[in-house]
């Protein structure tokens, strides 16, 4: 940890097995399966996630989604948001020791590189109090080398769900994206190479919420004291700690579990598989356990606080008007807009012509092209001719279709008549307003001109 007179106490954590420790390795192994296999898996001719920023589109297992698309996405942060919330509220941090990416790389790459490198617990630190001889030097180096490498690895497969995992893994991504991947390739070797645990103690926000979102019916890990004290070797005069430090050796925090509930604490168990390995030889059980504070002190717990229920609440609603949403979409965008610089004009059969573009894009993912056919609606003007082409795009194209309107001359008396735009496909119908813009009653002199 990092003390404020700028000094550091490196910690050392010792490797400590245990069954909360295998059934972390078990979630590691599933999400690092996720990151680096989700970005190869192609649903439709795409990439089943991925966030293409250059387009602005979000290609989600077979969905593409675009700007228009952005209530959905207000949606799905608030229910992240949520989850974490009620999820913090009824089990504490265990996003932090299981799923965090900070722990995972931290635990699954950089602790054992460093071990397997530089030794265990003990060795490691007589090497760095010792003198710097060239063995030490190069295993620093062959350690760092290998932090660069799995920092790269990293950021190539993060980077993937943006750049596209073919083209960034073949070289055919852009210098932008490569640059992002260095950027990244350094954030995440200084990360493994020196910040480590100071991260979750200065930098990242959920950690610092964890005191408002956590109660006395949380789920937390926590030390018994009231079998564990008084402390000490002698087992007649003493609770059932002995003192024997190896829940404190094992925190990757390089805190004491044992002085109560602690920001820097990031739920990771070692302390409890600690203990356990210690007390089962005495034939008890584990000092440090999963608890919640009212347990330990012996009050009921009430696991289903206010909050909680308000919390499943709102992910309720939010999960309803998600799926409402996604009932109701139209997978196309469609806008229209008047031509650039045209009003209108009188055509010399006496009929009043305005030009429209349509900027229309198929956001369908399917191999087959889906024609979209337009069928015009004009408000108190039924007689109203549309020249357009025909329009049939394929599977993530977009185009801009230019569109004519026309109304005979005496069937328009106000100046800007609402106009309404229905574009209909298999897929679903939007309907586009607009206005007609005419001379109105004031054009009667270019009219009588063009009848005559
Ligand atoms: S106190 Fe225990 S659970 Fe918390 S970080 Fe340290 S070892 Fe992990
Ligand atoms: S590992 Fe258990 S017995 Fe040893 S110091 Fe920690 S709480 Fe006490």
């Amino acid at each position: 940890m990092l003390r404020f007179q700028g000094t550091r106490n490196w910690v050392y954590p010792l490797w400590i097995d245990g069954r909360f420790q295998r059934l972390r390795r078990w979630a590691f192994l599933a999400l690092h399966l996720i990151l680096f296999l989700t970005p190869w898996i192609s649903i439709g001719g795409n990439q089943a996630l991925r966030f293409d920023l250059q387009e602005r589109r979000l290609y989600a297992f077979g969905a593409i989604f675009t700007a228009s698309d952005t209530l959905l996405l207000l949606f799905l942060l608030l229910f992240l948001a949520f989850s974490l919330f009620f999820f913090t509220s009824l089990y504490g941090r265990l996003w932090c020791g299981y799923a965090c990416p900070q722990t995972v790389f931290l635990e699954a790459w950089v602790r054992p590189i460093e071990r397997w490198l530089e030794g265990e617990r003990a060795t490691r630190m007589r090497r760095d109090q010792g003198p710097w001889t060239a063995g030490r030097a190069l295993r620093k180096a062959a350690k760092w080398a290998l932090f660069l490498v799995a920092a790269f690895i990293v950021s190539m497969a993060f980077m993937s769900y943006f750049a596209g995992a073919r083209e960034l893994w073949t070289g055919r991504a852009g210098p932008v994206e490569y640059t992002l991947v260095g950027i990244f390739t350094v954030a995440w070797f200084w990360d493994f190479a020196w910040f480590r645990e100071q991260f979750c103690n200065f930098l990242c926000p959920y950690a610092r919420f964890q005191s408002v979102l956590q109660d006395p019916d949380t789920l937390t890990i926590s030390y018994d004291p009231a079998r564990g004290e008084p402390r000490g070797a002698d087992a007649k005069k003493s609770g059932r700690c002995i003192d024997c430090k190896k829940c404190v050796v094992v925190c990757p925090a390089g805190i004491d579990i044992r002085n109560g509930f602690q920001l820097e604490c990031i739920g990771c168990a070692a302390c409890i598989d600690a203990c356990d390995s210690v007390m089962t030889r005495l034939g008890h059980r584990s000092l440090v356990v999963y608890g919640t504070l009212n347990q330990l002190q012996g009050k009921p717990t009430r696991r289903l606080q206010v909050r909680t229920v308000v919390y499943a609440a709102l992910l309720l609603a939010l999960a309803v008007a998600t799926g409402a949403v996604l009932a109701t979409r139209v997978p196309f965008e469609a806008s229209v807009g008047r031509a650039p610089g045209s009003l209108y004009t009188l055509d010399d059969d006496g009929r009043v012509r305005n030009t429209f573009l349509l900027r229309i894009a198929n956001n369908t993912a399917s191999a087959d092209s889906v024609a979209f056919q337009l069928a015009l609606e004009l408000e108190g003007l039924p007689d109203a001719e549309l020249i357009a082409p025909e329009v049939k795009l394929a599977p993530e194209e977009g185009r801009l279709v230019p569109l004519v309107v026309r109304v005979r001359a005496h069937d328009v008396v106000a100046r800007t008549i609402p106009l309404r735009l229905r574009v209909r496909s298999p897929l679903g119908e939007r309907v586009l307003a607009t206005t007609f813009k005419s001379g109105g009653e004031s054009g009667e002199e270019e009219r009588a001109r063009a009848e005559h």
